[in-house]
Formats: C-alpha cells, sequence, structure tokens
C-alpha cells in the first residue's frame, strides 16, 4: 500500500487550526471500513469517524446473546480479496457476532484502515461550503474537521428505535435497546426480565436469556414466521470447498451478471445469490401433493435454504405464500406443548411480509417454565414504572427490561443529525417533504460531494456494499483527473431515479402485508411511508449506475472552484477483475 495520507491543516474564520481531508466516512461498519480502503487506495487522505468504542458498526452494537447472522456466511464476506477469503475461516452457516466482529477486524488489521478511524467521536453536524467546495463536520467533542467529499456509512439498521412508552426515564432496573448492548453482559442471574419485540432481534435473544434468568416475561405483537437456523460449526470440508470453488464461482457470477436495466431481468434475484440453489418453476406447475414434498425436503436443509430453494414465486404468488405459510404454521405447532399459547405464537400475515427471522429454539422457549408471553394486542403496554411494564390487564414487575424494538431504517441515521447542504437546507427538511429523495440512491440534490453509503438504500446483497463504494471512489477520481471541485445530481435525474425506484418497488410489492415493513417505515410513528430499500438486485443497481458513469456521469452538474485544493487521485487499483488477479 502507497502511504498518501497526508493531512493538512487549514484555520477557519477566527484562525482556529481544523484538520483537512480529502473526504471524511462517518461510520466504521462494513461500508465504511470498504470506503476508507477504496478512497485511501486512490490516493486520498481520508478520516473515518465512528461513535462507536470499536470498529464493525452492528457487529460492534448488536452484542445480544444469540446475535448471529440471517444470510449464510459464505455469502457475506468482502469479495476484493482473493487473499482475504482464503485467510479467513468461517466457524458457523450463520456467523455469530463475536465471530463476525472478529472478522472485521481482521480486515481491518489485514489492509492497515485502523490508523484512518478515530473511534468514540460522533458527529454531531456537518455543513457544506460553498466557497471553497468542502465540508465542515462537527465532533461531540467540539472539534471540527474539514473534507472536499463526505461520505455517510452510517447503516441502514443503525438507528436503534425504542418506542416512547411514559415513564421509561422512571424505571430503576437496568434497561437497554438489542441494537446498543452494553460492552459487559449483564447479568441476569436469578432476575425478572421483560423482552419487549419478537422479529427477527427478539426471536434470537429469547431463548439466550431465558437460559440464563430467573423468569422472562416477552410482550409480542406481531407473531412472525421463525424458521429454524440448524446452525452449526462449519465443517472444514465444506470450508474447504468454498475457498476452492465457490467463492470464485460467486465473484464470477456477480461480476458478471448484466441484467438489462430497464426490465430488471436478472436470473440472480433473491435473498441468496446462488441461482442453482433455486427452483425456477412456477409453483402452479407443480401438482400440490409434490408441492407439499417438497416443502418438506427443503424444510431438512439449513437455515434460509428452507425456503429461498423453493420457486421463485413462493413468496409473491397469494396462493402459494398461503399454502406456505400454513406449512410454517403446522411446524410452529409441533414445537409448543400448550396448544392455545401456540395459537398466541401463530403468525397470520404473509409469509415474507416482515423480514424472515432465523432462529434458534425461540418456540421451545416458550415450553420453559420460566418464560410467560404477554399478546400486547390483547393488551396494550400503557406505560413503564419504576419497577416494569403496565398493560391494559395490570403490573409486570421487571428488574430489566430489553427492548427487541428494532430501527429507524436506511434514513433514520441521516435525520438524527443535521447534514446542512446548499443554503443551509437539512437532508431532515428535504425528505420530510420527499422521503428519501436521491439519484441512485447514493447521492442527493442540494447535497453537493455527499455520497449516503448504505447497502439496502441501494441494492440488496454483500457485494453491493463494495459497488456503491466503488462507484463513489470512482466518480472522485474522475472529478480529480478533470480538476472538479463540485458534483451534485440534478433534480431532473433524482426525480426520474424516485420514478423508477417507486416502479420496482411497485411491481415486487404486492401490498400485502405492506402494514408490517420496517422498509416502508411502518414501526416509526410518523415516518411517511415510501419503500425505503431499492427493491432491485445489486447488478440491477450496478448497471444502471455504470450506464450513468459511461455516459460522463449524466445527471450529475460539475463545478470547480480555483480557490479549493484540487489534490491528486489515481486510478484505483483495487476493483473489479483487477482483484481477481492479484488478490
Ligand atoms: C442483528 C443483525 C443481523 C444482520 N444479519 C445480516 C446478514 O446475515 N446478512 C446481511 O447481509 N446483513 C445483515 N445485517 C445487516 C447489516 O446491517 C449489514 O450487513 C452491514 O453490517 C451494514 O454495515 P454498514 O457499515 O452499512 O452499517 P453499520 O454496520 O450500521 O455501521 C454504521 C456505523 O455508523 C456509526 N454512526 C452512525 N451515526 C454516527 C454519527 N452521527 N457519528 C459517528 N458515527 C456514527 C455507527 O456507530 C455504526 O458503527 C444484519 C443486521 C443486524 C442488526
Amino acid at each position: 500500500v502507497t502511504e498518501t495520507l497526508t493531512v493538512a491543516q487549514t484555520s477557519d474564520e477566527a484562525g482556529d487550526a481544523v484538520e483537512r481531508f480529502d473526504a471524511i466516512v462517518i461510520g466504521a461498519g462494513v461500508s465504511g471500513l470498504y470506503q476508507v480502503y477504496c478512497l485511501r487506495e486512490a490516493g486520498l487522505s481520508v478520516r473515518c469517524f465512528d461513535e462507536a468504542g470499536g470498529i464493525g458498526g452492528v457487529w460492534y452494537w448488536n452484542r445480544y446473546p444469540g446475535c448471529a447472522f440471517d444470510g449464510p456466511s459464505e455469502l457475506y464476506g468482502y469479495t476484493f480479496s482473493k487473499e482475504l477469503q482464503q485467510e479467513w475461516d468461517w466457524k458457523d452457516y450463520y456467523s455469530r457476532q463475536p465471530d463476525t466482529e472478529e472478522y472485521v477486524n481482521f480486515v481491518a488489521d489485514k489492509f492497515d484502515l485502523r490508523r484512518h478511524v478515530q473511534l468514540n467521536t460522533r458527529v454531531t453536524a456537518a455543513t457544506w461550503h460553498e466557497e471553497g467546495h468542502y465540508w465542515e463536520v462537527e465532533l461531540e467533542s467540539g472539534e471540527r474537521a474539514r473534507a472536499s467529499f463526505l461520505v455517510g456509512a452510517l447503516g441502514a439498521v443503525a438507528l436503534a428505535f425504542t418506542p416512547p412508552y411514559p415513564g421509561a426515564e422512571s424505571f430503576k432496573g437496568q434497561q437497554f435497546h438489542t441494537g446498543r448492548w452494553p460492552r459487559e453482559d449483564p447479568d441476569f442471574t436469578g432476575k425478572r426480565v421483560a423482552v419487549i419485540g419478537t422479529g427477527s432481534t427478539g426471536m434470537q435473544v429469547i431463548p439466550e436469556v431465558a437460559k440464563l434468568c430467573g423468569h422472562l416475561t416477552v410482550f409480542q405483537r406481531t407473531p412472525g414466521y421463525g424458521i429454524p437456523a440448524d446452525n452449526a460449526p462449519v465443517d472444514p470440508e465444506v470450508q474447504r470447498e468454498w475457498k476452492e470453488s465457490l467463492y470464485e464461482a460467486i465473484r464470477k457470477e456477480w461480476r458478471e451478471a448484466s441484467p438489462d436495466p430497464e426490465t430488471g431481468n436478472d436470473p440472480r434475484s433473491g435473498h441468496d445469490a446462488r441461482p442453482q440453489m433455486r427452483d425456477h418453476r412456477d409453483g402452479h406447475d407443480v401438482p400440490k401433493e409434490e408441492r407439499l414434498v417438497l416443502y418438506e425436503e427443503a424444510w431438512q436443509r439449513r437455515g434460509t435454504a428452507k425456503f429461498v430453494t423453493l420457486f421463485s414465486n413462493l413468496i409473491s404468488d397469494r396462493e402459494l405464500n398461503a399454502e406456505y405459510a400454513e406449512f410454517v404454521r403446522g411446524k410452529i405447532r409441533g414445537r409448543v406443548d400448550d396448544p392455545a399459547l401456540a395459537e398466541k405464537l401463530m403468525p397470520t400475515i404473509p409469509f415474507g411480509a416482515k423480514r424472515v427471522p432465523l432462529e434458534e429454539g425461540y418456540y421451545e422457549a416458550f415450553n420453559r417454565d420460566n418464560v410467560t408471553l404477554v399478546d400486547v394486542r390483547e393488551t396494550p403496554v400503557e406505560r413503564v414504572t419504576e419497577t416494569g411494564i403496565v398493560t391494559s390487564e395490570g403490573e409486570h414487575e421487571v428488574d430489566i427490561i430489553i427492548y427487541a424494538t428494532g430501527y429507524d431504517t436506511v434514513t433514520g441515521g441521516y435525520m438524527d443529525i443535521p447534514f446542512r447542504g446548499v443554503d443551509g437546507l437539512t437532508l431532515k427538511e428535504k425528505w420530510q417533504e420527499q422521503p428519501f429523495s436521491t439519484f441512485l440512491g447514493l447521492t442527493s440534490a442540494s447535497f453537493p460531494n455527499f455520497f449516503i453509503c448504505s447497502p439496502v438504500a441501494v441494492c440488496i446483497h454483500t457485494p453491493c456494499v463494495e459497488w456503491i463504494c466503488e462507484w463513489a471512489a470512482e466518480l472522485i477520481v474522475y472529478m480529480r483527473e478533470r480538476g472538479l471541485t463540485r458534483m451534485e445530481p440534478t433534480q431532473e435525474a433524482e426525480d426520474a431515479w424516485g420514478r423508477h425506484h417507486d416502479d420496482v418497488a411497485t411491481r415486487v410489492n404486492s401490498g400485502e402485508g405492506d402494514e408490517y415493513s420496517i422498509f416502508l417505515g411502518k414501526n416509526i410513528p410518523g415516518k411517511k411511508t415510501r419503500r425505503y430499500s431499492y427493491a432491485q438486485t445489486g447488478p440491477v443497481w450496478r448497471a444502471r449506475a455504470y450506464a450513468v458513469a459511461e455516459k460522463g456521469y449524466e445527471g450529475f452538474v460539475f463545478d470547480a472552484d480555483p480557490s479549493a485544493p484540487l489534490g491528486s487521485s489515481k486510478p484505483i487499483p483495487i476493483l473489479s477483475e483487477t482483484a481477481t488477479d492479484s488478490g
């Protein structure tokens, strides 16, 4: 790695010294770290700020017992370095939080990224300066820093959401959100614990805490379809096969995928990137008896393979969805001893309407003597007191409250701090009017030289992190090669993207179960409804983004301010196929 990190000192209007970088990245999760890597490789000086005490983003914060992937480990890691893929061994088929946190730290050390990252540093505001074309960020400490480019890698599921229960501040016991779990594990021994929420996180934490505590009360609103993860240590033979062939096959598949950017026609759709694992038939072409046999066969497979390997229209077709939902309900009934309790746990929403949680012993936890279920649809939570949680039925006294109540997805972090763009307009003000209005999910008019770098905001699947960061870095290199110091998408380009974004959302979304979707913002009181994630696969986003680049970044306007430091850059050697050759 060529060292090109040159931090300049500049001074503000009052003459105080302010550090100046080519780029500032906010967030040191998997996205922010890769953005740092790309920009550093492009020859830019770059500083990354994260309020966390360690790197890893969600894998630093979500350290609750039971936290694990809900997608297969072998599809999660970065693909840009063959060497990295060969060196890293995943411990479990669905990597558990400690291992994933270790992975991100391993990457940071291997690529010498740590020295660019300043931890325990919350960014409290960021302001665009038209004169000189730069962003100034304000830190919680009162310090400031400046940069020509600003990347928000704040995460799509990073801003923890806690329902505003009256009286919560008066609670005398411990209370925390799963997404802000304390560094030191709480002592649950003999304690009365409440878990509020039974989504993906709730289903992971509940069986683990049940084993550790005196008594557990679970507050459930909308039952989901828990799918057994069947998690286990990775067989060394399987690990070898991943390294010998699977990683290369996935890399080739994803990098070479060339879907039609207009129709989005792309065989590589779905949660699992391996098309060979899917049954591409229309479920209706298969007789019902055979379908039921196939559901049973798939149920023997691990985790998400229980449903992603089934028909491509399993979730989108109303009839097939209802049939499969009933099949899963049958499995749940078989796991809960008390039939009346089983019915309370029974999901009635369409399968897949909410993210499908992977669990390990969730339903069996309710067979324990120390676990009680409170159905808040029947007895809503009214308030929190000094000693517990009051529902319409009475008080549940507890020592610890765990909020497994999810996130203000995609836009939450960006609305939480003032990003002030042209003429002082904040992103919050803009998005309150036009929710998540962007061009390519990545840039926004009135916010020059600013990138929103969050995987689901742009596209689904892990390699998206790499594509987004590479694309942003390439745009910066393009500007520097031409002496340009300001870029901003046009409103027309943004509006056209918005129409496309909504159009694909309508196409993939039957509308059923919408009221439960966190990606429609339904879990946050007052949040405007829009699909906040781009409802297309990664390769479709990439095809569209590179079509823009190939036309000289059509949809962007550029400018140059002679007083702005230009900085140098170089072509980025790590990207795409080069990485395949050199590792
Ligand atoms: C429990 C759980 C399981 C998941 N499982 C999977 C899975 O199996 N497969 C999958 O693909 N994805 C999974 N995800 C999604 C996961 O979020 C992404 O895979 C990925 O880790 C996101 O990385 P990121 O860098 O974009 O954001 P994050 O990891 O969220 O990082 C954002 C960072 O920004 C920092 N930050 C935010 N605001 C500020 C500020 N104002 N100042 C300073 N720092 C700030 C935060 O501290 C955080 O460290 C899971 C998420 C969770 C919560």
